[in-house]
């Protein structure tokens, strides 16, 4: 039996064409079938680096039927690049049925990274946060997209949203309405593209900033939002702690707190956490 082909999971830029990586022109030029998630905007892309290439199209309406065709081309050694419309296949776009059903069939799958709107938006946000968590798109009803908000609401996390032009304004109106207006918020415009802005200000003025000029609702948004403050710490009264410390000193932590609890009167959660930092 011949050898099979690999399934190249490619990305490509969301504005700048000159964010394109060395190694996706390569795979782009040699593979033996491009699947598109639009084959007519894949097309002015490889015009643009002169590469001609067989197109197959593979969207959310056909994804299901093409993967057999593929599999097929790529156990017939075919090597098989995949492409969405901008950025990272499968993150917001379709391809990861594809490469579920591709790897399900044993055949080999490589990813070749590059532009993803939410990591260039994160990476200029200046949010000095350790993690993140990526929703992609919010509901498109606003029942729904206040219920998923809520959701949200207490993750220690910032949250990173994708949003298009004509949802923004009553987007943002929810974030502000669920989240609190305490909450910064990064909105990250047109990256990498000509009318590129990054904009950070509290969530209560937000929805004034978009108002003040037309122009910032135009386009396509990351919006970067940070994540829940850390609750507040219970204080444990002076009397609570030397009761906690004389007990620790004597008696197991449990039974230390449990009886530091019953006799000061204090949360037991507040004094476990104490006991903790005394030990
Ligand atoms: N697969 C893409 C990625 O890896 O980022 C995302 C595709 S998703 C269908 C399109 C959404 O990504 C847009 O509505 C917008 O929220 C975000 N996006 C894509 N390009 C962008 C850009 N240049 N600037 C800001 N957001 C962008």
């Amino acid at each position: 039996m011949s050898a099979v082909g690999t399934l190249y999971v490619v990305a490509t830029p969301i504005g700048n064409l000159q964010d394109i990586t060395l190694r996706a022109l390569e795979i782009l030029k040699s593979a033996h079938i491009v699947a598109a998630e639009d084959t007519r905007n894949t097309s002015h892309l490889l015009g643009h680096f002169g590469i001609s290439a067989r197109l197959m199209a593979l969207h959310e309406h056909n994804e299901q039927l093409a993967a057999p065709k593929v599999i097929a081309a790529l156990q017939a050694g075919k090597t098989v690049a995949l492409v969405s419309d901008a950025g990272t296949p499968g993150v917001s776009d379709p391809g990861s049925l594809l490469v579920r059903t591709v790897r399900a069939a044993g055949l080999p799958v490589v990813p070749l990274p590059g532009p993803s709107a939410v990591v260039c938006a994160l990476s200029a946000a200046g949010l000095d946060a350790p993690h993140f968590l990526f929703y992609g798109f919010l509901p498109s009803r606003p029942a729904s997209r206040r219920k998923a908000l809520a959701a949200l609401q207490a993750l220690p996390y910032t949250l990173a949203f994708y949003e298009a032009p004509h949802r923004i304004v009553e987007t943002v109106d929810d974030l502000l309405a669920v989240l609190g207006g305490a909450r910064e918020i990064v909105l990250a415009r047109e990256l990498t593209k000509v009318f590129e802005s990054i904009h950070g200000c509290k969530l209560a003025d937000a929805p004034a900033w978009l108002a003040g000029d037309p122009n910032r609702q135009r386009g396509e948004f990351v919006l970067l939002v940070a994540g829940a403050p850390p609750a507040e710490k219970e204080e444990i009264g002076a009397e609570a702690q030397r009761i906690l410390s004389l007990l620790l000193a004597e008696l197991p932590l449990k039974q230390a707190v449990k009886l530091a609890a019953e006799i000061s009167g204090e949360k037991k959660n507040a004094l476990y956490d104490l006991a903790l930092q005394l030990k």
